[in-house]
């Protein structure tokens, strides 16, 4: 049995171990991005004041404090493809 450190895995002086390397699931995320996302409402940046682009997420209602707040690289397992949107 080879354990993660004689893999080289990331944290014991090793990079992406070949494990890794195969891994299917690897960037699986990539298409389930906030940007692309029906229930994602940008909100307008002001790059005077160096904000970075951010937006809020409709998925449920608001609550207390508004609906949460999310950057367009977030993503979550309730994204839903928003067919108008390509990034
Ligand atoms: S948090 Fe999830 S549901 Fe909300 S905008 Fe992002 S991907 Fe969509």
């Amino acid at each position: 049995m080879v354990g993660p450190a004689e893999e080289g895995g990331p944290g014991f002086g090793g990079g992406v171990s070949p494990a890794q390397e195969k891994d299917p699931w690897k960037h699986r995320s990539k298409g389930m991005l906030c940007a692309t996302c029906m229930y994602y409402v940008p909100k307008v940046a002001n790059p005077d004041q160096g904000h970075a682009a951010l937006g809020r997420c409709r998925r449920h209602a608001p609550t207390m404090s508004g609906y949460p707040v999310v950057f367009p690289h977030d993503w979550c397992g309730d994204h839903k493809l928003n067919e108008n949107v390509s990034v």
